[in-house]
């Protein structure tokens, strides 16, 4: 028993802790949980907690099914929401997927991530991560007779709404999140109706995604408590802005930003030109992965300032990847944002893919096209070509199939959770290529 596993059993006896959740993900993000009694929690930390793991999307096979999840002391967080604050509280920590011989699980998406951090660190590099997520808040999880979401107001961006439903739902949650030990920076209405944004402070990338799993139960939570509904579908509404996750990255190597350079060009360092080349370079056989639902791709191609072309730019929010600028002497903010990801990705793949991609960039010393310095959507698609501009995927067929083509998503993956992730999407459009939807109806029907 090490020192953090006997601090957690020490606070589990100090704070009445009656349930102990432990929580991991499958391949598509979806959080799972278990509750353990306090007296299973000793036995979790030595040899971990069997599971059917055939069970959970995308983690083993029928005949390989037993999988163990042991428990990440360093996470453990007393669940405020749960409990009546003195007693009978209920906590939660992460866990790694073990496989029945105690090694790590190839299959878990924590252990992407962490293998794709070891690689950084091997390379001299810790990655900072810091998420701007966007959601809807609704009415309820129903749609309206019209079969359109109900928002729960009709305001836009920054608006500032007396006694508004949204600014005490912000309010509530920004207080939530805090509890349970996530900074927030910004929070405000974004430019949908019902559409909000908090932007979570930088941490190591790890410690970002299980903050994006924990933000999304907390803004869930918070939703329910007041008679709401909370969705990060990736666009809800055709005639509305969707709901992107842009995350700014930095590395830094030992106490200084590596992204940054004085008197360079935007102040970028050539490891910022590379990282962001590495990007652009293999964003779209990894946009399945940032972008995973056949409703991600109506948020990339629909408008709203969500990005459909390869690009960059320091001020251009056409482009999918932005250079936020900062004040001279400021370097340890130097960061690149990307703007591609979405509210409902998989936050421990989505990060992998994306640092892997930008690391591989630097390896191979990729060379970084010129920045777009017009609106991209706006030039013809003749203007686009010859300025280099190709497009992201367009669908999440035509992203599964540029998937399957990439040497490096298989290498930065590996080759199960490459072969579970891309084996769920081909089920997911095939489901829906099949489907006729209200559109077709209402469109071909009466005049066919
Ligand atoms: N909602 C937009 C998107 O889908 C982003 C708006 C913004 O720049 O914050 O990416
Ligand atoms: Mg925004
Ligand atoms: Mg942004």
């Amino acid at each position: 028993m090490n020192r953090q596993q006997e601090f957690v059993l020490r606070t589990i006896e100090e704070r009445d802790v009656r349930f102990v959740r432990l929580w991991f993900t499958d391949v598509v993000g979806s959080l799972k949980s278990v509750a353990l009694a306090p007296a299973e929690v000793e036995g979790a930390f030595e040899e971990g907690l069997g599971f059917d793991g055939s069970a959970i999307e995308g983690l083993a096979r029928i005949f390989e099914s037993d999988m163990l999840a042991q428990p990440d002391p360093s996470t453990f967080q007393i669940l405020p929401w749960r409990g009546n604050g003195k007693s009978e509280q209920t906590s939660r920590m992460f866990c790694d997927v073990l496989t029945p011989d105690g090694e790590p699980s190839a299959a878990d998406p924590r252990n992407v991530l962490k293998r794709t951090l070891a690689k950084a660190a091997d390379m001299g590099f810790t990655c900072y991560t810091h998420p701007e997520i966007e959601f809807y808040l609704l009415k309820s999880d129903k749609p309206g007779p019209d079969g359109i979401p109900v928002p729960v107001d009709q305001a836009g961006y920054f608006d500032h709404v007396p006694g508004g439903v949204a600014q005490d739902f912000r309010r509530t949650a920004v207080t939530m999140l805090e509890d349970v030990g996530i900074s927030v920076e910004f929070s405000h209405h974004e430019g949908g109706p019902g559409q909000n944004e908090i932007d979570l402070r930088y941490a190591d990338a790890l410690q970002t995604a299980d903050n994006i799993m924990t933000f999304r139960t907390v803004i869930r939570e918070v939703a329910i408590q007041q008679g709401t509904y909370a969705t990060f579908m990736p666009k809800p509404f055709s005639e509305h802005p969707g709901s992107g996750m842009h995350t700014h990255f930095s590395l830094f190597e030992g106490d200084s930003n590596a992204f940054h350079e004085p008197g360079a060009e935007y102040q970028l360092s050539r490891t910022a030109r590379q990282f962001m080349a590495g990007i652009l370079k293999h964003a779209p056989e990894f946009t399945a992965v940032t972008n995973q639902f056949v409703n991600s791709y109506k948020r990339l191609w629909g408008g709203g300032e969500a990005p459909s072309y390869l690009s960059w730019g320091h001020n251009n929010r056409s482009a999918l990847m932005r250079v936020p600028l900062y004040k001279p002497g400021k370097g340890q903010a130097a960061r690149l944002e990307y703007r591609g990801i979405d509210s409902a990705a998989n936050p421990y793949l989505a990060y992998a893919v994306l640092l892997g991609a930008g690391l591989k960039g630097i390896e191979e010393g990729y060379e970084l096209p010129d920045a777009a310095v017009e609106d991209i959507s706006a030039l013809s698609s003749a203007e686009r070509r010859i300025l280099g501009h190709d497009p992201l995927p367009s669908s999440l067929h035509d992203a599964i199939r540029q998937m399957e083509e990439s040497e490096l998503m298989p290498e930065i993956l590996g080759e199960q959770v490459f072969e579970n992730f891309l084996r769920n999407k081909r089920a997911e459009w095939q489901e829906y290529r099949l489907q006729v939807t209200p559109y077709e109806i209402n469109r071909y029907l009466g005049v066919l």
